[in-house]
């Protein structure tokens, strides 16, 4: 490792749970972050610190002014520009080091498929339903860990499933074969600081993936910002599931 690159991670190089090695594993590590809004601007721009050594950052939407409250990566000179380009430039300039990967286009099941197998983590920072089974489904076959966050109004859910596990759940044991309408943001609003949290908490999850370390068994968190309140669930496996079971 370069003096600057110890220099640039020495505050995490210095846990413990860290040290050279563990920032080597993340330097190794590809990760995918698929959609950019409120939670994969805070998970992309997290994993580049960090320095996960190769993303490719997925959105094939432009920016909105709308986004601007949430959406830490955008500024307003960026309106009407597309995501994961931004995305790809501020990565990049944050972390010259990086390999970033920028994908514009609208994913079908096999250009998805084709990325993720490339990758070591998935991460699902979506805001749609579909999509999210698809990418479950890629994930689970292609035994690629996911971690699949979601925000709106005061709560997020943070789901890490581990399929390199044969025990593991996947998102539709969780959530069952219904692809129900998402509740969408512009309908009943997000705050900033909850996406800032469960996008956080998703980096986080990625951290401890690559380190394999995985500190308690459960793999939903569901937190609501009004109480405060934390809630885990360690959720099995449905065996007679679709796509896992
Ligand atoms: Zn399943």
């Amino acid at each position: 490792m370069r003096d600057d690159e110890l220099l640039r991670y020495s505050r995490q190089i210095v846990l413990p749970e860290i040290d050279i090695e563990g920032q080597r594993s993340i330097n190794k590590t590809r990760a995918i972050v698929i959609g950019l809004g409120g939670l994969g601007t805070v998970v992309s721009a997290y994993l580049a610190r960090m320095g996960v050594g190769n993303i490719t950052v997925c959105d094939y939407d432009n920016i909105d002014i709308s986004n601007l409250h949430r959406q830490v990566l955008f500024d307003s000179k960026d309106i009407g520009f597309n995501k994961a380009i931004i995305t790809k430039e501020k990565l990049n300039q944050i972390n010259p080091d990086l390999e970033v990967k920028a994908v514009d286009e609208k994913l079908d099941k096999n250009k998805l498929d084709s990325l993720v197998t490339k990758e070591n983590v998935v991460v699902d920072a979506t805001d749609n339903f579909k999509i999210r089974y698809e990418i479950n489904e890629i994930c689970v076959n292609n035994k690629k860990p996911l971690i699949s966050g979601s925000a709106i109004g005061w709560k997020g859910h943070v789901l890490t499933l581990d399929f390199s596990k044969k025990e593991s759940p996947c998102y539709q044991c969780i959530y069952g074969a219904n692809m129900e309408e998402e509740e969408s943001c512009s309908e009943l609003g997000i705050l900033p600081p909850v996406t800032g949290l469960i996008g956080s908490w998703q980096a986080l999850e990625v951290i401890k993936l690559i380190l394999n370390r995985k500190t308690t068994p459960s793999n939903l968190i569901e937190f609501d910002a009004l109480s405060n309140s934390i809630r885990k669930f360690n959720l099995e496996r449905d065996p007679i599931c679709k796509v896992c079971g």
